[in-house]
This record gives structure tokens, C-alpha cells and sequence, in this order.
């Protein structure tokens, strides 16, 4: 594949800069070709404008060429949806219960779900990037806890975001446009996590109006799951899991650097109140 691709990425914050201890407000990652450079950036810029977490007062959007080169396509995760009864609790232990299924130790899994529910970054802030976890320990293997890891350079191949966004719709997974437009973002994201080598990874919006996370992992695809926080709280994040086996530089490096399109190819099943 050599079509010369732009990877455009947008990060805001109220209070000055994330790097002067700006709170983060929004952050989006596309890889486009020349031609849809400026809707791009103007579409993220109203992005980084009207996110229901403030008023941003540092926005910044950089664009910069991808080597076609070293550009991969991967197969993107099935979605699915499950829902337990029993509130917010019930939610996160269904969460751990399905990293533990994926490999990841119990231990590590509640550790996850406690961190995201207190805030992943120092002092209960918002992180603009994940934090990386050892599966079986549970130990923080990010270098720099105040940012994370941030997953760049990476969309949608061809149009899968269109074709993605009205499966979605059908299936129940988003009420319109700007929903499904969310999940497909999560969904490029997790699959690239996927295939970078993470055993598994969980999180939920900061946002909050947004209350539906999700597990993902390459044997259970993304599942989401509704009623994950209480409405209202302004606390998330993700958390990757790295398996003993996969290099933690190699696993940052595929994450950050290396550009990859996600084709639509995982199966989209129904919510279970569409089916
Ligand atoms: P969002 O799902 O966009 O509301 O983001 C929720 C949280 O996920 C953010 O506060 C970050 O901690 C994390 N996050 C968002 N985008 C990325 C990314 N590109 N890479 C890594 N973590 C991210």
C-alpha cells in the first residue's frame, strides 16, 4: 500500500498546556490522505471546541506524513454488548471477570478497575494517554504517569468508518451519528491495542455524560458494557495489559509510531436490547 497518508492529531486542555499541567479536555487521532486534510482538522478543532468536560484554552492539532512504507492494515475486533443488573458495581466486577477470562490475573484486573475509578493520573486527573499494566502483577509500567501511553496514528480504512457507523446504528450500539462515531473511534483504538500484543485492556470515557465502557481482547473482541460509572463523574481512563512476553518498548513503540488502518472485518452483534 503506497498512497502517501497524514496522520492528524488533536489534544486539548483548559488551564495552559497537559506539559504545564493543563487539564485534559479531548484528544482524536486520524490518518488521511491529502485531499481530506482540511475537513479533518477543521472537524477536530469544533471537536476540541464543544466537549462537554470545558472550554478548552490549548489546542493543538499536528499533522505530519506517514511512511507508506511501513503503513499496516489490521482486522478490526467483533463488538458486542452485555449488561448486568445491578448498577455500577455490577458492572466493574463483570469487567474483571472478563479480563481474568482474557489471562489477566485477578488481582491485576481489580487493580485496573480501581484506578480508572479513582482517577488514573496523579492526584485523581485525567490522563490524555492509558496506563500500561503487567498482566500478572499488576504493576504501572507506563514511564510517565501524568501522560500515558497514547495511541496514535491509526483510523479507518477506506470508508469503514461510514460502513461501521451504520452497522452500529442498526445493532443498537449508538442512538445517531456523534455515538457511533465514538464507539468507532474506541474500536480502531482497541484493535490496534490488540494487535500491538496487549493480552487485553479495559476503560470508560472521563466524560460525563458517557457511561458505557469496555473490555476488549483478541478471545472476546470489544465488549461493551453500559452503566459503567454513575453519570455525572468526570473519572476514566484505560488500562493495557502487557503480557510477559511482549517487550514493554516494542508495545509502546507499535502503539505511538506505527501507522496503521483498521478494516472492518469483525462481526457486530446486536445490543442486547435490539436483538
Ligand atoms: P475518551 O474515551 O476519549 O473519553 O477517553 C477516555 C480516556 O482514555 C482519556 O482520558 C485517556 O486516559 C484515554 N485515552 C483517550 N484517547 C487515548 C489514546 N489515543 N491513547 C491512549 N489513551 C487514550
Amino acid at each position: 500500500m503506497e498512497r502517501q497518508l497524514y496522520s492528524v492529531r488533536m489534544r486539548a486542555a483548559a488551564g495552559g498546556p497537559h506539559e504545564a499541567g493543563g487539564r485534559h479536555i479531548s484528544g482524536a487521532e486520524r490518518l488521511v490522505a491529502e485531499a481530506d486534510l482540511e475537513p479533518t482538522v477543521a472537524g477536530l478543532l469544533r471537536r476540541a471546541r464543544e466537549h462537554p468536560l470545558g472550554k478548552a484554552d490549548f489546542i493543538r492539532i499536528t499533522v505530519e506524513p506517514v511512511d507508506p512504507g511501513t503503513l499496516m492494515l489490521i482486522p478490526s475486533l467483533p463488538v458486542s454488548s452485555v449488561t448486568p443488573p445491578g448498577g455500577v458495581e455490577a458492572a466493574r466486577r463483570l469487567a474483571e471477570r472478563l479480563l481474568t477470562e482474557a489471562g489477566v490475573a485477578q488481582a491485576a484486573a481489580a487493580a485496573a478497575v480501581s484506578v480508572l475509578a479513582n482517577g488514573a493520573g496523579p492526584g485523581g486527573a485525567a490522563m490524555r494517554g492509558a496506563v500500561v499494566m503487567d498482566a500478572a502483577g499488576g504493576r504501572r509500567l507506563e514511564p510517565d504517569p501524568a501522560r500515558g501511553v497514547r495511541v496514535s496514528r491509526l483510523d479507518w480504512a477506506a470508508d469503514g468508518r461510514r460502513r461501521l457507523a451504520e452497522v452500529l446504528r442498526a445493532a443498537g450500539h449508538a442512538v445517531d451519528a456523534a455515538a457511533a462515531g465514538r464507539v468507532a473511534d474506541a474500536l480502531a483504538m482497541a484493535s490496534k491495542v490488540a494487535w500491538a500484543g496487549a493480552a487485553a485492556e479495559v476503560g470508560w470515557s472521563d466524560d460525563p455524560d458517557y457511561t458505557t465502557g469496555y473490555v476488549a481482547a483478541p478471545p472476546l473482541g470489544y465488549v461493551r458494557i453500559p452503566g459503567i460509572k454513575a453519570a455525572g463523574d468526570t473519572r476514566g481512563g484505560r488500562v493495557f495489559f502487557l503480557p510477559d512476553h511482549v517487550d514493554l518498548n516494542t508495545f509502546i513503540h507499535r502503539l505511538e509510531r506505527h501507522p496503521v488502518l483498521v478494516e472492518l472485518s469483525g462481526a457486530i452483534i446486536p445490543a442486547p436490547a435490539a436483538r
